[in-house]
């Protein structure tokens, strides 16, 4: 089993880490496939889907994509334009 790092983003501690996610080891797979004559494909396509998630360092818990945090800092950008507005609209009105 590898290890693979991956620039990911963690939504439960709101920041980037290097999120860690197990490959599996394809060598050894393919010689179980071959002993078995083609039975272990099944349980080696349910491993690979299982192990395609990434997980935070810090946390343990899943990792999300970078997408996720894009969008964050959107909302984020907006809800702070709202606010400036409201502040202004405050100011005159006070
Ligand atoms: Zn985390």
């Amino acid at each position: 089993m590898g290890v693979r790092k991956e620039q990911m983003y963690c939504r439960h501690e709101d920041k980037i880490v290097l999120a860690e996610r197990n490959t599996p080891n394809h060598i050894l797979h393919l010689l179980l496939t071959v002993f078995t004559f083609g039975l272990w494909l099944i349980p080696w396509f349910l491993m690979s889907q299982t192990s395609r998630a990434h997980f935070c360092p810090s946390c343990g818990r899943q990792a999300d994509g970078m997408w996720l945090y894009r969008k964050m800092e959107k909302k984020r950008k907006t809800e702070a334009f709202k606010q400036k507005m409201e502040d202004a609209r405050n100011r005159q009105a006070g």
